[in-house]
């Protein structure tokens, strides 16, 4: 039907950046972008060899794999530049890529290197990622949409650790609040998405095991029946993509079916 259709088709001819799109939600929506009508999506990651395979399967004609470390912003830059030269502009940019520290750490154990790499990735590179692809929208004229991935531990903390992840994450939403108000004189939109726990290879390594055990326990901290999915993010990042949230931004879309809280 033509409304089957139109939803389909709610991306028609954008172009996107994924960062963080070799692995879990990056991948899953950069996917979903595809399927939802988007003329082109480039991944952008540090794992070349998954980000190339992801590339390939979504096809040559509409998805580009491209090197990325978000912590270094000239690599940023170029990843935004080579982006614009390839497909004529960038109308969504995914900042997504982001890590946790190997081990969970409270204030008291805090380990200040550990937490140097936290920030260089989930505010720094996000924030470098936020900038450039505003540059590039404003240049082009392009009434774009920037999507952040936050947390719900960017609204609340754990009691049994993850510090730092806790703080990086909160400075996603003062990065979202500052750049929206900033950007929106030229149409330019700045939103989060904030997933609960979600089985991707991140969660699974966390909890050391495989994804189908890590679905069983990432399952009791929804109040929702079912398992919070990269499928239930990507849904809510497309619709922060579309025209169909002209009217949202500064906006944090909290996607976790109600998390367990507090930890
Ligand atoms: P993931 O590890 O499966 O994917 C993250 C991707 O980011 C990986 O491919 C990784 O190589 C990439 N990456 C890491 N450092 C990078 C860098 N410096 N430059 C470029 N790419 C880099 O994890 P995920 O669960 O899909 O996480 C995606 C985002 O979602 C992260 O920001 C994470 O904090 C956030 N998040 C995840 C959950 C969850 O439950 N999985 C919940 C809330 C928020």
């Amino acid at each position: 039907t033509d409304l089957v259709q139109h939803i389909k088709n709610k991306l028609h001819g954008k172009v996107a950046i994924v960062t963080g799109g070799a692995s879990g939600l990056g991948e899953v929506t950069a996917r979903h972008f595809i399927n939802h009508g988007a003329r082109a999506v480039v991944i952008a990651d540090v794992q070349d060899e998954k980000g190339q395979k992801v590339s390939v399967s979504i096809g040559p004609d509409r998805c580009t794999y491209i090197h990325c470390d978000v912590t270094d912003e000239d690599q940023v830059k170029s990843l935004v530049e080579t982006t614009v030269s390839l497909y004529g502009q960038l109308d969504i940019m995914f900042s997504n890529a982001g890590i946790i520290a190997p081990k969970m750490q409270v204030v008291t154990d805090l380990d200040m290197s550990a937490f140097d790499k936290v920030f260089a990735v989930n505010v720094r590179g996000m924030a470098a990622s936020v900038k450039h692809a505003a540059l590039a929208m404003k240049e082009g004229g392009v009434k774009g949409s920037i999507i952040c991935t936050a947390s719900v531990m960017a609204s609340m903390a754990n009691s049994t650790g993850g510090t730092d992840y806790v703080m990086s994450k909160h400075a996603v939403l003062g990065l979202v609040r500052a750049a929206s108000l900033q950007l929106a004189g030229y149409g330019i939109r700045v939103n989060s998405v904030s997933p609960g726990m979600v089985a991707t290879p991140m969660m699974c390594k966390r909890f050391g095991a495989e994804k189908e055990v890590t679905m069983k326990k990432v399952e009791k901290f929804s109040r929702l029946e079912g398992v919070n999915t990269e499928k239930h993010v990507a849904d809510a990042v497309s619709f922060l993509a579309s025209d169909e949230s002209e009217f949202v931004t500064g906006h944090d879309l909290v996607v976790d079916g109600l998390f367990v809280y507090p930890l």
